[in-house]
């Protein structure tokens, strides 16, 4: 506050008032002792004059109440807006505060958008969770549901802003108490917080405060978001909702990259038997060509055919035709299950495989193990004990061929051969 306008002195100029009485007074008994003529003359003006400033000087008296009420008045108006500037002013920094949430918000949004697998998603959101609250000793801990158990698994975690590993990977108390409320969870001090037990959580790292909110797709729980400290209090609730905000942005990123992963496995997945389809096989075979051209290695290409099976859907039926065809899908994937290979329905009742790394010699004995295991396998229909065969026909790259088309080719030759031959064998190319 600046300083108060100075108040005149009264008592000076009654000071200054009496001085000049007393002069006067002296200036009197001094005339009037030389002239007593003087006494009346000079009485009369005194009188004149007392009477002229007495009134001047009530007047100025009621000037001088006036302008202190005037002064206490622009006193109080200067508080009162000196208040509400410091109110002003605190607006201005939580406004200022949010501006540059929703900016940090609108980044985060921007950048979940563009993850198309669940991954990229979850690393995402972890990241920029512990770019936005994981300062000093905080931990920034991201569950997700397990598809399977429907439990919850630690994604990431980082402490101090750096990655660590947690010991607890199915949550605490905290973290099974908002799996159990599905609502957002704000503890100020975990020793004063009546609903837990803080005995019961692992002594790994001290927790005194900590946020921890589910991640909800529309009524779906797909985890939890949390972020807990060593010291008491650090968390307040305009930060648990922006977190809050956080993780329903999150939830949805990650419901996308599911979709998105599901929708991408249908397109090159076959419906009937779950191995890749052929265009899957055609971008993994142009891939695997030029790894192997660089690195002058080899690969092997396989392509299975069943032997009259037209003859075997006429007498068992469409449906019994898909359930064998099922059957030979499962037993290729499964003696093939080594990774890097690749199983692909290519087509009707045509079967291939890449095998990376695998000479033409070495994919013949792999071949005619399973030509026959599949001739030696019973599949029971209608009570009635069937068998089927395959011919197979195989050719290498970059032996028999210069591209993946001309492979597929000389393969598909071989096949022929097989089934020009008698069909139930293996032919090379
Ligand atoms: P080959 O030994 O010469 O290969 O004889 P084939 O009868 O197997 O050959 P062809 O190409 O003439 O017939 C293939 C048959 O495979 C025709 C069709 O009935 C059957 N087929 C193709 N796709 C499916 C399918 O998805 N389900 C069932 N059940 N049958 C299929
Ligand atoms: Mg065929
Ligand atoms: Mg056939």
């Amino acid at each position: 506050m600046t300083e108060k306008p100075k108040k005149q002195s009264f008592n000076f100029l009654l000071f200054l008032a009496v001085v000049l009485a007393v002069i006067l007074v002296v200036f009197f008994v001094f005339a009037t002792s030389r002239e007593p003529g003087f006494f009346l003359f000079l009485s009369a003006g005194l009188t004149l004059i007392l009477g002229y400033l007495f009134p001047l000087y009530l007047r100025l008296k009621k000037k001088q109440g006036e302008v202190d009420l005037q002064i206490q008045n622009l006193e109080e108006k200067w508080n009162l807006l000196e208040a509400e500037i410091a109110q002003e002013k605190s607006a201005i920094a939580a406004f200022r505060e949010k501006i540059i949430r929703y900016d940090q918000l609108k980044g985060l949004t921007e950048r979940l958008t563009l993850c198309l697998s669940l991954e990229d998603a979850s690393g995402t959101l972890s990241r920029e969770v512990n770019r936005l609250f994981g300062e000093k000793e905080r931990a920034v801990l991201l569950y997700f549901f397990q598809p399977k158990t429907g439990e919850l698994g630690i994604s990431s975690s980082y402490k101090g802003g750096a990655r660590v590993n947690i010991k607890l990977k199915k949550g605490d108390i905290f973290d099974q108490w908002v799996v159990r409320v599905m609502q957002s969870l704000l503890i100020e001090d975990t020793r004063n917080d009546y609903r837990f037990d803080v005995e019961k959580v692992a002594g790994e790292r001290p927790i005194r405060s900590l946020m921890s909110v589910p991640l909800l797709a529309g009524k779906k729980a797909v985890g939890i978001l949390r972020v807990d400290s060593p010291r008491e209090r650090d968390f307040t609730t305009e930060d648990l909702r922006f977190l809050t905000t956080i993780a329903d942005i999150g939830a949805v990123a990650v419901e996308n990259a599911q979709l998105y992963e599901r929708v991408e496995q249908l397109a090159i997945r076959d419906g009937l038997t779950g191995l890749y389809l052929r265009r899957y096989l055609l971008d993994r075979l142009a891939v695997e060509a030029n790894r192997q051209l660089r690195r002058k290695g080899q690969l092997s290409f396989l392509m299975f055919d069943l032997d009259k099976f037209k003859q075997y859907n006429d007498k068992f039926g469409h449906v019994a035709g898909d359930i064998v065809l099922r059957s030979v899908g499962m037993i290729l994937a499964d003696f093939f299950k080594q990774p890097g290979n690749l199983v692909c329905r290519y087509g009707g009742e045509e079967f291939s495989v890449l095998l990376p790394d695998c000479s033409k010699s070495q994919a013949a004995e792999l071949a005619e193990e399973i030509r026959r295991k599949i001739a030696d396998q019973t599949i029971v229909l209608r009570r009635e004990k069937t068998r089927v065969s395959v011919s197979v026909g195989i050719a290498s790259f970059p032996k028999d061929a210069i591209n993946p088309k001309e492979l597929i080719h000389k393969a598909d030759m071989a096949l022929y051969q097989a089934k020009e031959n008698g069909r139930n064998r293996v032919c090379l190319a």
